[in-house]
């Protein structure tokens, strides 16, 4: 009988939250990071290649079933609600709409293989998933998925060929810092040799890859620290992607274990900016992107190329820094409440909010109120 649902995991990049989702492996291999809550309650399992590629059958199935409601361009969607109003299950519904928002309004060229590190999988099975994706979604022109750096150093050169061969073209991988001591603090269970030994081959396989850095990551003991080995990492490898992911001690979190203890000693959100600064002058020789792509970032308008842009950036981070301290406050308030601008744009702020932040401004002084408040906020982001 025909397969008619798919498993779909929890978590992807944000660059790929339009892509469609398919699941290899299920929650994290390593699951020690304590600044991580997502996979805590779940223990790893590979799935079969077998069962992997019945997923991309139904993921087919339910491509060509809302195809045929495809004319001169346009979907008709009466007929594709009547017809996912006849679905039995809501599972079923639920890859239903995960099909159907890929073909209309997502990335429709593009796959992402879930969960934590996908690259765990023997890559004979690896290069079988993605040759079948390659077969049963012809449409898809990108495919990526998440790999941990140990995982990475671990894979040979051949294997990446053959992995790029099968048509896998970008690895995530969240390297958070390029310190040993911070890469410890935070229990990554990976080293900066790892990281770069890895990276360097996947750039050589010709194999996109896309690192997360975390500003904030080391506290105040390690700040100048994980800014400046992650610039080393990156300049060692010249990744084609940095991703900015600004670190928050979570509630519930080993982080925050730390913290009770007197060991770690979180970073104020202008310190995780001025990281990001510190970082950036120390880049050389790249051209890779950096994306500022989460809200937990202070400043979202920190993108561009790591050399035609590079000085663009560190001038927009200058610009805030010069700021007075009152209108910093007020954006960093905005920010930390949801605010999508930057702090030109703070005059579009609603009533509500204006309202919010002025209380905020008079009654909670600068220091560890101030961070606290912020903190708070940012609690809810990841
Ligand atoms: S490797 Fe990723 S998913 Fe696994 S514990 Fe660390 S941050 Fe979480």
């Amino acid at each position: 009988m025909e397969n008619t649902i798919f498993q779909i995991g929890p978590i992807r990049p944000p660059s790929e939250a339009n892509s469609l989702l398919l699941r290899v492996t299920e929650n994290c291999p390593w699951n020690q990071c304590k600044f991580c809550m997502l996979y805590k309650s779940q223990k790893f399992h590979t799935r079969t290649v077998e069962d992997i590629k019945k997923d991309i059958d139904a993921m087919a199935m339910y491509r060509d079933s809302i195809k045929k409601y495809h004319n001169n361009g346009t979907f008709d969607i009466a007929s594709i609600q009547r017809e996912f109003n006849h679905l039995s299950t809501q599972k079923e519904q639920e890859c239903y709409y995960m099909v159907f928002h890929w073909m209309t309004e997502g990335n429709s060229q593009a796959i992402f293989l879930q969960d934590a590190n996908t690259l765990v999988l023997k890559t004979q099975w690896l290069t079988e998933i993605i040759s079948y994706v390659r077969e049963k979604l012809p449409e898809i022109k990108r495919i990526t998925s998440y790999g941990r750096a140990d995982t990475l150093s671990k894979i040979s050169q051949e294997q990446f060929f053959q992995l790029k061969e099968a048509g896998l073209d970008r690895i995530h991988s969240g390297f958070e810092t390029g310190s040993d001591a911070v890469l410890q603090l935070i229990g990554k269970g990976t080293t900066q040799k790892q990281q770069i030994e890895g990276g360097k081959k996947v750039k050589k396989a010709g194999i996109e890859l896309s690192i997360y850095f975390m500003p904030g990551a080391g506290g105040k003991a390690y700040s100048h620290e994980n800014a400046i080995e992650t610039a080393n990492v990156i300049n060692a490898i010249n990744p084609d992607f940095v991703r900015l992911r600004t670190f928050v001690v979570k509630t519930g979190s080993l982080m925050e274990e730390l913290v009770k203890q007197g060991k770690f000693t979180e970073c104020s959100d202008m310190e995780k900016l001025l990281e990001i600064k510190t970082m950036l002058e120390h880049i050389k020789h790249c051209n890779g992107f950096l994306a500022s792509d989460h809200i937990i970032n202070l400043l979202q308008n920190v993108n561009g190329y790591l050399d035609k842009d590079l000085d663009n950036m560190l001038d927009y981070i200058n610009t805030f820094l010069a700021l007075p301290r009152k209108m910093q406050r007020k954006y960093q308030i905005a920010r930390r409440m949801g605010f999508a601008g930057d702090w030109t744009m703070l005059d579009r702020l609603d009533m509500q909010h204006q309202y919010a932040i002025e209380q905020y401004e008079n009654t909670v002084p600068d220091g560890i109120a101030f961070e606290t408040l912020l903190n708070q906020y940012m609690d809810y982001y990841i």
